[in-house]
């Protein structure tokens, strides 16, 4: 066992829902082992001013339950020079934080990384982030409720775009990875999935478009990853459909920032519970620089330099069931 008597608990980067039932979960995971538990405000920023709040088990009710992160989060350039991790490290050694567990995406652990190789602080790693790309799990926190969140707006979508006979190019977050895409895409039943993985360039997409129109299709919906290089963007892309297809008037919707909110799901809400107990787990167990990750339904450990620099790849056998699925 490791001599771990207070651990730091915070959020990271981009929020996601499920943040918030992890902050809970390494909260109460550490007044059931009599650890102290300090949450850090703010991300890097507060653990470099020292914005630091003792937690117990009552902290954190009621926020299960909740989007966003009560901790807040936020950007850092300062943490990614060694005076700003030095000026962070003071103040952890100050409130006599012996560890952390940061909940964020890729660049947060590569930040915590930096930081336990140069100062030796134990640190492990929450994946939360909605675009599902870390490696070392099939699932980040975030992910599940993302899904959820963008389906129920594209079946809004498909409503008034069937009613009109309109097609719609729906833009969904993802901008080096078409997870969110991809799954929702075949979740809402979309015609076409464009994603960074595969350009396969704007003739096939007007063949395949042409192809549903003649097949008796009245509606359809087309979704873009952010990241998607098929158009220069999405307008674009709208604009060269409408002058080479003009049997449907074409809209466009782009989702946005809508994706990172809302009620945490089942699925993330239980993953967030497990994934902080086993954090916190770790930490007492003296393991360091790893990502708790699910997979196979399993928890499991991962170095954080393979979980930043491994990314995850897309699936192939949705890709396929989509393109049966648009038949
Ligand atoms: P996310 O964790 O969602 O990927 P960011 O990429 O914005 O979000 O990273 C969050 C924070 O992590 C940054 O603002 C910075 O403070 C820290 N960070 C990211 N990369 C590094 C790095 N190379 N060195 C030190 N800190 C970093």
């Amino acid at each position: 066992m490791a001599n771990i008597k207070k651990i730091g608990v915070f959020t990271s980067g981009g929020d996601s829902p499920g943040m918030n039932a992890a902050i809970r979960s390494v909260v109460r995971t550490c007044a059931y082992l009599n650890v102290e538990c300090v949450g850090i405000y703010w991300g890097y920023q507060g653990m470099i001013k020292g914005d630091f709040k003792l937690m117990n088990a009552r902290s954190v009710h009621n926020i299960i339950n909740k989007g966003g992160t009560i901790l807040k989060t936020a950007r850092c350039e300062e943490f990614r020079t060694k005076e700003g991790r030095k000026k962070a490290y003071d103040q952890l050694q100050a409130a006599g934080i012996d560890a952390f567990v940061v909940i964020g995406g890729d660049g947060s652990f590569t930040g915590a990384m930096i930081f336990n190789q140069e100062f030796g602080f134990p640190v492990i790693g929450i994946p939360g982030t909605i675009d599902n790309d870390i490696f070392g799990t099939t699932f980040t926190l975030g992910f599940d409720t993302a899904l959820n969140t963008v389906v129920e707006a594209i079946d809004k979508i498909r409503d008034t775009a069937s009613s009109h006979n309109r097609l719609f190019f729906v833009e969904v977050m993802g901008r080096d990875v078409g997870h969110i895409a991809l799954n929702a895409g075949v979740g809402a039943g979309a015609e076409e999935i464009l994603i960074p993985e595969e350009n396969l360039g704007r003739e096939r997409l007007l063949e395949s478009l042409k192809r549903s129109r003649s097949s008796g299709k009245s509606s359809s919906i087309v979704i873009v990853a952010e990241g998607d290089k098929t158009g220069k963007n999405i307008f674009e892309l709208k604009e060269y459909v409408e002058a080479n297809f003009p049997d449907y008037e074409v809209r466009v919707s782009v989702l946005g920032h809508m994706q990172r909110g809302g009620a945490p799901s089942c699925y993330d809400r239980v993953l967030a519970s497990r994934m902080g107990v086993r954090a916190v787990e770790a930490l007492l167990e003296g393991k360091t620089n790893l990502m708790v990750g699910v997979q196979d339904n399993q928890l499991i450990l991962t170095p954080i330099n393979k979980a930043i620099k491994g990314h995850t790849k897309i699936d192939k056998e949705l890709i396929r069931v989509s393109e049966i699925m648009s038949t």
